[in-house]
């Protein structure tokens, strides 16, 4: 089975996945990863505004999921890019990347590919619209913009950081705006997707709720 789950940034989106992937006994597919990846590749020789020549890194991406402590690497070739893809430059950096056509072309075939090999969780954006339009259960897993920020704010604060709340939620609109408006694969909520709003739910409720959905799903296929 293959469970598509897009949705926003900033919703919790990957923890919850990643949780209820572990409970499940599934695989989980981050394929932000992936594009993150080929992000840092491309920073690192100096070639992240050439759409060809991303491309080109995204053809050739060696990338391996590997299960460590709960959690998941990620690995290109033999190094482990776990930290080096969540940087802010690379975070920065991916935000340029990931709309080029070419790129999002070239990822399509690994995503499928890791996605079919066995029982998926896959989260992303255009998920259940482009790379998986026939997934068992599509769901759309949003948060307000409001709640989304009080989420990050908490995070912040536990590094000891601190941000205006109004500042938060308007980056976290422009981000929105961004993917909502890109012209290759814009975040859709797609006609056939469940959506999931978490903005009052905590990440047990959330991890239920997204546990809930697949099983009566499964049921209904059974
Ligand atoms: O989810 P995450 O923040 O790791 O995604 C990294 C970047 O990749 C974001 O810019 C997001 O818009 C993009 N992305 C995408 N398509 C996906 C998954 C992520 O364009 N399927």
């Amino acid at each position: 089975m293959i469970i598509a789950v897009d949705g926003p940034s900033g919703a919790g989106k990957s923890s919850v996945c990643r949780e209820v992937a572990k409970r499940l006994g599934w695989s989980l597919l981050d394929t932000g990863a992936i594009y993150r990846c080929v992000a840092l590749i491309a920073l690192e020789n100096h070639v992240d505004t050439d759409p060809k020549a991303c491309a080109e890194i995204a053809k050739s991406l060696d990338i391996r999921f590997v299960a460590s402590k709960g959690s998941q690497k990620v690995f290109i070739g033999a190094r482990d890019v776990s930290q080096a893809i969540r940087t802010f430059e690379t975070t920065q950096c991916v935000n340029h990347v990931s709309p080029m056509a070419e790129v999002r072309a070239e990822l399509l075939g690994i995503q499928r590919r890791l996605g079919h090999a066995t029982d998926s969780i896959v989260e992303g954006r255009d998920i259940g619209s482009v790379v998986f339009p026939d997934a068992e259960l599509k769901v759309y897993y949003t948060a307000s913009a409001q709640a989304r920020a009080l989420r990050r704010m908490k995070e912040f604060e536990a590094k000891g950081e601190h941000f205006d709340l109004k500042e938060v939620v308007k980056q976290i609109e422009e981000r929105d705006e961004t993917e909502f408006n890109r012209a290759n694969s814009p975040l859709v909520k797609c006609a056939d997707a469940v959506e999931l709003d978490t903005s009052d739910l905590n990440f047990e409720e959330s991890c239920q709720a997204l546990i809930r959905l697949i099983q009566t799903r499964q049921k209904e296929l059974a």
